[in-house]
C-alpha cells in the first residue's frame, strides 16, 4: 500500500540501531542445516500480466523435457506455473576457437517460439545484439536468414546496431506464440578493454567467456515496453525476460563447458563434441569454455554446486565452493528455494573494477580474488563475500527480474545487505559488523561527508561520475535495507522477501512491488522509510560525521581483536 498520509517515522540514526541489527542477525539461527523446499504457490493474481504469466494460458512450448534443469521436487509445480507462457529458444551453436592469428568466431541457428508476454497485441519483436557495443572491440554479431511464421523478413538495425526490430506481419495477441527463426555469426575479441570479461577470449588463461552471445529478445519492463537503451556502461547490460533454453554448443572435444542449465546429452563427431544444455525457466543463457578447467562440486539438496577453476589454486576453488554451498544452505529457508539442479561458480578474469558478475545459474567469480590471504575472525573474507553476493543474485535478478537500467539498486542493494547479513548467520554478530561496516556503511559515510548525498533509485547510467552508481546502489541502498530490517524485525523482513520471490519469480518486479511485500508482511506503512533511503538525499540528517568516526573506530577494534 502506498500514499499513506502518515508515513512511518524515520528511525534516528544511532549506534543503538546498528547494535540492534547486529543482535538480531546473531540471534537468527538457521532453521535447519539443510535447505527447506518451501511450498511456493503458483503465483497470486496481482500486478501486470508481465508480472504474472500464470494468470493466462499461453501458446508457448510446454514440453516437460525443457524443464530438466529444474529440481525434480519442484519440476511439476514450475512446469504448471509457467508452461506455455514463456518464449523458447532452441539454439545450435558452433564455436571455432581463436588461433595465434585469428579471433574466436561462432555461428549458430535459432528456432525461437516467441510468446507475447504483454497484455496488448504486438506487431513487432525487438532483439538486442549486445556484442556490437563498442566496449567489445573487434567483437560483433549479425543476424541472417530471419523468418517469421515461415516467411522471410529483414531486421531493422538501430542504437549502434545493438537493436534489431523485426516486423511480425500480424497483431500477435497476448499469450499467442509465433515462430521466429534466424541464423547468426559473430566474433569475439581478445581481452577487449571495458568488457568486464563478459564477451571475451583471454589468450593468457585460454578462457572463452560468453554472456549475451546470441540475438536475444529485448527485455520487456513492467510498463510493457521493449527496453532499447544504449548498452549500459555502469550497470549489468542484459535485461531480459524469463524464457526456456535448449542450447547445443559444439566445440573441439578438448574444451570443457560450464553453462547455464544442465547438460542433458553430448555427441562426438570427429574431433568435435556437441553438448546440449536445458535450463528450465531462465532469464538468459551464459557459458564459459576452457581447455584446462578443473571442477569440484558438492550437493545441497537436489542442487549440485560446481566450482570451475583454471589458473587459480584448488584451495581458492574450495573456498568458492564452500561459500556457494553455505549461501544456499543459509538463504533457501529465508528466501525460498533455488529451484535448479546445478549452480556454477566459474573463475573468470572480470576486471574493469568488477569482482564478479551474476548470470542465471552461473556466476563469474574474479580470478584475481581466489588466492586471498587467510583472515582471522571476526574479520571476513572478501572472496567469500563476493561469492555470497553473486549467489544472492540468483534470487534478486535471476528468479525475480528487475530493470537494472532504471532501478539497479533493486537487486544490488538488497544483495549487498544480505551479503553482510550472511556473516551474522554463518559466523557471528561481530563478523556481520565487520562486513557491514567495511563494505556497506563506511564507504557510504565517507562519500556522504566528502561529496554529499545522492538518490539511490536512479537510472544506473545517469550517475555522474559513474562511481556514484556504486555508492548509491551497493552502499547507501544496502544501508536503507538495513533500516527497513531494523524497523520491521527479522521475521517480517524475511517474510516480505519470501513473498516477493514467490509472487514474482520468473517475472519482472518494480521497486514498489518490493515495498508492497515488506508492508504486507509487516502490517505497516513503510513509504516514508522507503522514500527516505531510496528516493531522498537526507543522509546528512540520518548520520553525523561522529557516526563515521565511531564506525571506523569500531571496525579497527573488531579487526584488532582478530
Ligand atoms: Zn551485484
Amino acid at each position: 500500500m502506498h500514499g499513506s498520509p502518515h508515513p512511518a517515522p524515520l528511525p534516528r540514526r544511532s549506534w543503538r540501531w546498528l547494535l540492534t541489527a547486529v543482535l538480531l542477525a546473531g540471534s537468527l539461527a538457521p532453521v535447519t542445516a539443510r535447505p527447506v523446499a518451501l511450498a511456493l504457490g503458483d503465483g497470486t493474481p496481482a500486478g501486470t500480466p508481465v508480472s504474472t504469466p500464470a494468470t493466462r494460458e499461453g501458446q508457448g512450448d510446454s514440453d516437460p523435457d525443457l524443464y530438466a534443469g529444474v529440481v525434480p521436487a519442484s519440476r511439476e509445480a514450475i512446469h504448471g506455473q509457467t508452461a506455455g507462457d514463456l518464449s523458447r529458444y532452441a539454439i545450435d551453436l558452433v564455436v571455432t576457437p581463436a588461433t595465434a592469428d585469428e579471433l574466436t568466431v561462432f555461428s549458430g541457428t535459432v528456432d525461437l517460439l516467441f510468446v507475447n508476454p504483454t497484455s496488448r497485441p504486438l506487431d513487432e519483436a525487438v532483439f538486442r545484439l549486445y556484442p556490437n557495443d563498442e566496449r567489445y572491440g573487434d567483437g560483433d554479431i549479425a543476424m541472417r536468414d530471419v523468418t517469421v511464421a515461415g516467411g522471410p523478413v529483414e531486421p531493422d538495425l538501430s542504437v549502434g546496431d545493438t537493436v534489431a526490430t523485426i516486423p511480425l506481419g500480424t497483431e500477435l495477441a497476448p499469450g499467442e506464440a509465433i515462430s521466429i527463426t534466424y541464423g547468426f555469426d559473430g566474433r569475439v575479441a581478445n581481452d577487449p578493454a571495458g568488457s568486464y570479461g563478459m564477451f571475451t577470449y583471454s589468450p593468457g588463461s585460454g578462457t572463452l567467456a560468453l554472456a549475451h552471445w546470441y540475438p536475444v529478445l529485448a527485455g520487456i519492463e513492467v510498463d510493457e515496453d521493449w527496453k532499447v537503451e544504449p548498452v549500459s556502461v555502469n550497470g549489468d547490460p542484459v535485461f531480459s525476460n524469463t524464457s526456456l533454453y535448449d542450447v547445443t554448443i559444439t566445440l573441439p572435444a578438448d574444451w570443457q563447458v560450464a553453462a547455464s542449465g544442465v547438460e542433458v546429452e553430448s555427441d562426438a563427431s570427429g574431433d568435435r563434441l556437441a553438448r546440449r544444455f536445458v535450463t528450465g525457466p531462465s532469464r538468459d543463457f551464459t557459458f564459459v569454455a576452457d581447455t584446462s578447467f578443473e571442477r569440484i562440486s558438492q550437493r545441497v539438496g537436489e542442487t549440485e554446486v560446481v566450482a570451475w577453476y583454471d589458473t587459480a589454486s584448488r584451495d581458492g576453488a574450495e573456498a568458492v565452493l564452500a561459500a556457494g554451498v553455505a549461501t544456499l544452505e543459509q538463504y533457501q529457508p529465508l528466501l525460498g528455494e533455488y529451484p535448479f539442479v546445478e549452480m556454477d561458480l566459474v573463475e573468470v578474469s572480470v576486471g574493469n573494477g568488477a569482482a564478479g558478475i551474476e548470470f542465471p545459474q552461473l556466476m563469474f567469480i574474479g580470478g584475481s580474488y581466489y588466492d586471498e590471504a587467510p583472515v582471522s575472525p571476526p574479520d571476513t573474507s572478501y572472496l567469500e563475500s563476493l561469492v555470497v553476493h553473486e549467489v544472492l543474485h540468483q534470487w534478486f535478478y535471476g528468479l525475480v527480474g528487475n530493470d537494472q537500467y532504471a532501478h539497479g539498486f533493486q537487486d544490488e542493494a538488497i544483495t549487498n545487505y544480505l551479503m553482510a547479513y550472511y556473516f551474522g548467520l554463518q559466523y557471528s554478530p561481530e563478523a556481520f559488523e565487520v562486513c557491514y561496516l567495511s563494505q556497506v556503511e563506511i564507504p557510504y559515510l565517507r562519500y556522504l561527508f566528502d561529496r554529499g548525498d545522492m538518490v539511490v533509485d536512479f537510472p544506473s547510467d545517469e550517475f555522474v561520475p559513474a562511481a556514484d552508481y556504486v555508492i548509491a546502489a551497493y552502499y547507501k541502498g544496502a544501508v536503507g535495507f538495513g533500516a527497513i530490517n531494523e524497523a520491521i524485525g527479522d521475521d517480517a523482513f524475511f517474510a516480505g522477501l519470501r513473498a516477493y520471490v514467490a509472487e514474482f519469480r520468473f517475472a519482472v518486479a518494480a521497486p514498489s512491488d518490493m515495498l508492497d511485500a515488506f508492508e504486507a508482511a509487516a502490517g505497516q506503512e513503510l513509504d516514508g522509510l522507503w522514500a527516505n533511503w531510496f528516493e531522498g538525499e537526507n543522509g546528512a540528517a540520518d548520520f553525523s560525521p561522529a557516526d563515521l568516526q565511531s564506525a571506523e573506530a569500531r571496525l579497527a577494534e573488531l579487526r584488532a581483536a582478530g
